[in-house]
């Protein structure tokens, strides 16, 4: 699939907003592509989520520091993963959703969703 042809699929399905919303850590409005299964990186829907932030901030960035813990919500892949066999824990539908080649959720509401990741969120300065 040309690049172009999956983010528009991607960006479709999340109406511009993060797919992956980890609190404390989301900025809300997604801004960019992240390859669940970075072999061969992939320009596919079901290889794609659209996140906020970057390489280094927002859920992309979190994602990208904490590959074991994102493969846990099927953020991020294992190389030897399949991004259409595996569903992903999306935000907007509450749900591990498998992710269509023409950018549909189709919900695996049989699948436990984990709590969200615990952030160690910075601390307030003491008086
Ligand atoms: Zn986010």
């Amino acid at each position: 699939m040309k690049i172009q042809d999956a983010r528009d699929f991607v960006y479709g399905r999340s109406r511009g907003w993060c797919e992956v919303r980890i609190p404390g850590v989301c900025f809300g409005r997604a801004g960019n592509w992240h390859h669940r299964n970075t072999v061969g990186r992939v320009w596919a829907p079901s290889n794609g989520l659209h996140v906020c932030g970057s390489g280094s901030c927002g859920c992309h960035g979190w994602i990208t520091e904490h590959p074991a813990m994102a493969n846990e919500y099927g953020w991020a892949l294992r190389s030897g993963q399949s991004s259409q066999l595996e569903p992903a824990v999306i935000a907007s539908q509450g749900c591990w959703c498998y992710l269509t080649e023409t950018g549909l959720y189709v919900p695996a509401r049989d699948r436990a969703v984990p709590p969200m990741p615990n952030v160690d969120r910075p601390r307030r300065p003491q008086r």
